[in-house]
């Protein structure tokens, strides 16, 4: 059975450990030192990094965990990553033998131009795309780009566990609740994960089932997020990439 391991890097980054008997494969370590911790302390053998773009605090620590251990480099094929050995996109699989995983590479442009996301043995991470709640900025892509990459990793099975790369969750809930105050599910969401953190616990993974019925940027087509969105433009839209981008605006004014 597959392990998925949390390491927390700087002050909310994610780095995803897969472990497996004793090799260990990590998904964006944007720094190196709490890898390189944990690798000595367990004893495992690095078999693969895994990279989703090309941000620092995503990257920043994998030319000295190279230093330390020898292990093929996946990232986005058109991002400018200068660790990369192994460049994929979408139609690639990662295959990782060590952890006996495959990994089917995903195209989920939108925060950066040709950012990925890693989907297999039920679980997705998905970088600075899809959050817990929400979802990254456009910082290189259009709204139309997030939009598309969204619906396409709401089409993976509602059991898959999302692990993305920050812990973001309260506040992405305190926006949602303002833009679905009435949604019983993201009531219950929000007091189980603020338990979660007081207790010093991650609140990813989440499952794409409850991103579905809590996440706004995903219910872009549900009365009540459309209703609310028109409140804010002051004007009616309907098209869902139109309420998407204005969620977004909304979010990056709030
Ligand atoms: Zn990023």
């Amino acid at each position: 059975m597959l392990q998925v391991v949390p390491l927390s890097a700087f002050k909310d980054n994610y780095v995803w450990t897969l472990r497996k008997g004793g090799h260990a494969a990590v998904v964006d370590p944007g720094e190196a030192r709490p890898v390189l911790e944990y690798l000595a302390r367990e004893n495992l053998a690095l078999a693969a990094i895994l990279a989703t773009h090309h941000h620092p605090d995503h990257v920043g620590g994998i030319r000295e965990l190279l230093e330390v251990h020898e292990a093929p480099v996946y990232g986005p094929r058109n991002e400018p990553i200068d660790t990369l050995t192994r460049p994929v996109s979408e139609g690639d699989t990662v295959t990782i033998p060590q952890l006996e995983v495959s990994l089917s590479v995903l195209d989920i442009p939108g925060h950066t131009r040709a950012h990925i996301a890693y989907y297999g043995a039920g679980s997705l991470f998905c970088g600075d795309t899809l959050f817990a709640c929400g979802c990254g900025r456009l910082f290189e892509g259009t709204a139309d780009q997030m939009y598309a990459s969204l619906q396409k990793l709401a089409r993976l099975p509602d059991d898959t566990k999302v692990y993305c790369g920050h812990e973001y969750t309260l506040a992405n809930i305190g926006f949602a609740r303002n833009v679905e105050p009435k949604n019983a599910a993201l009531e219950a969401r929000e007091t189980r994960d603020r338990k979660l953190r007081e207790a010093g616990k991650p609140t990813v993974p989440s499952t794409m089932r409850e991103e579905k019925a809590t996440n706004p940027f995903l219910r872009v087509g549900e009365p009540a997020v459309i209703e609310s969105v028109n409140k804010y433009l002051g004007s009616r839209v309907s098209d869902p990439v139109r309420v998407f981008a204005a969620i977004r605006e909304w979010k990056n004014r709030s």
